[in-house]
């Protein structure tokens, strides 16, 4: 084991390209279902496809990369309500989402309870997590979470609610 105060080299001290940055370790995930009920009628509806989500999770760091989910998922249809829907992942992260609730609420965390700016949030993430999220992003989260906004901006509605149902227009 190191001693304490040795100097450990970032192996990411120096790059400035995203493309350089180490590549991630992939887990694979699965939520595909032959049937799944409709989350509009209750009727159990068919798979019509599967279809895969990349969810950016918390790294590695006994092998320093990142790690992301890549997560198999059903995608149903249900001819009663004529709409098509995804088999649940909401253990793993929130609809439309890139990154999982572990990370969401790590970042969410090291800003409002840490009191870490955007930016060192981000930077933290990056060196002791191995997940790069821009500063941006978590200034979402934050503000969605409403823990730390001290008085609505606007009318406090981003417009970016996240429908329950998941709905999912084919696309051609
Ligand atoms: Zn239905």
């Amino acid at each position: 084991m190191e001693g304490p105060g040795e100097y450990l080299r970032d192996v990411t001290e120096g790059i400035t390209q995203v493309e350089d940055l180490p590549k991630p370790k992939v887990v694979q995930q699965s939520r595909n279902y032959k049937r799944r009920p409709c989350p509009s009628c209750g009727r159990s509806a068919y798979r019509d496809r599967v279809v895969t989500r990349v969810l950016h999770d918390l790294g590695d760091l006994k092998i320093n990369r990142p790690l992301d989910l890549r997560v198999t998922c059903s995608q149903h249809y249900c001819s009663h309500c004529d709409i098509y829907f995804h088999a649940d992942m909401n253990d793993l992260a929130l609809p439309k989402a890139h990154y999982t609730h572990r990370v969401v609420s790590m970042a969410v965390r090291l800003v409002v309870e840490d009191g870490l700016p955007y930016r060192t949030a981000s930077w933290h993430l990056w060196r002791d997590h191995r997940v790069f999220v821009p500063f941006a992003t978590i200034q979402n989260w934050v503000e969605a979470g409403g823990k730390k906004g001290r008085g609505t901006r606007g009318h406090g509605v981003s417009g970016r609610g996240v429908g329950r149902l998941q709905r999912v227009h084919r696309g051609r």
